[in-house]
């Protein structure tokens, strides 16, 4: 062999070999890799026990304007543009939901779950219902069945009980609801993660972290809108993860509480810090199709994604740039 030749080889050998490194960095979803995802102590880790941090978007209710983008396409265009690492399907519960629409609804929320685990993403699997303590035997049941079918995926992580409307209490509604609901998912999968609700639409974790529920893999919903939630909520959030809790900011608005008013950038952004100092996940809400502030697109936007920036709403056009950057610089 001459020279000439064996310095092409070796070029070739070592190019080969660093494509086969970087070529994971490159392809790999955040599920293939942190695997499943495991509380330890107030933090969330991965299979390796380092910190997770996860940003994503929710789906709006499964059964009103987001019902259209409840498909593959949509998680594909969050993965691919918006950089998602996780996605929620926010299953409908009352007011033409899984309540009267079972089938229906149960379908659009599996073809996100599907379309997840196709994509190598996290996903949340969300009873969006402010009185699931009013409905616990088929929230069981709708959980356990999940449980069945997607139960040894990595990906899936059940949230029980969205946001208790106010005046619902831990000791005598919510916590009971999520142990009847714990019980029914370990009864089958021991080991994929659990959000429970907190009182006071999912803000009042500092009750919570004085009362958990037993059990393991077990987080805690914290839901803000940064138009209305400010220094005073992430206060409480400190509370509670200084008494142990982990928790996951599984929905998030720019906005006021209602999904109307206007955007807060720079509450947004304080928010961003805050969590970025914690390590805390999160998903923006969210993904649906209406006048409202809130929502990341407008009424006629298309339902298999592709959009332009300019085609998003204002919030839109934030919430992807914080998702973006938490994927480009997750905090560790
Ligand atoms: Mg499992």
């Amino acid at each position: 062999m001459s020279k000439n030749y064996r310095k092409f080889f070796c070029l070739a050998g070592l190019a080969f070999f660093w494509a086969l490194s970087a070529a994971p960095l490159v392809c790999a979803g955040a599920v293939s890799t942190h695997g499943l995802l495991r509380v330890d102590g107030r933090k969330l880790v991965g299979e390796d026990g380092r910190t997770v941090s996860l940003a994503g978007v929710s789906f709006g209710w499964s059964q009103w304007e987001a019902a259209p983008y409840y498909n593959a396409s949509i998680v594909q265009w969050l993965q691919q543009d918006w950089k998602a690492g996780i996605v929620r399907a926010a299953l409908g519960v009352k007011e033409g939901g899984y309540l009267t629409n079972p089938a229906v609804e149960k379908a659009r929320v599996c073809a996100v779950i599907d379309a997840a685990i196709a994509a190598d993403m996290y996903v949340i699997i969300d009873w969006h219902d402010h009185y699931a303590n009013n409905h616990t035997e088929l929230s069981a049941a709708f959980f356990a069945e999940m449980a069945r079918r997607y139960g040894r995926q990595p990906h899936v992580i059940y949230e029980i009980f969205n946001e208790p409307i106010n005046g619902l209490t831990w000791g005598r509604d919510v916590k009971p609801y999520a142990e009847k609901v714990v019980a029914a998912i370990r009864a089958i999968d021991p080991d994929n993660l659990i959000i429970v609700g907190t009182p006071n639409w999912s803000q009042d974790v500092d009750i919570a972290a004085a009362d958990p529920v037993r059990g393991n893999n077990i987080a805690y919903a914290l839901h803000f809108y940064a138009g209305t939630h400010k220094a005073a909520l992430r206060a409480k959030a400190v509370k509670a993860m200084r008494m142990g809790l982990p928790l996951f900011v599984t929905e998030w608005g720019t906005c006021e509480a209602s999904g109307a008013g206007s955007v807060d950038a720079a509450s947004t952004k304080a928010w961003m810090d805050f969590m970025r100092e914690w390590q805390l996940s999160h998903c923006n809400w969210g993904v649906f199709a209406k006048a409202e502030t809130a929502a990341i697109i407008p009424p006629g936007a298309a339902v298999n994604g592709g959009w332009a920036v300019n085609e998003l709403t204002e919030s839109g056009r934030l919430a992807r740039e914080w998702v973006r950057r938490w994927a480009e610089n997750p905090p560790r």
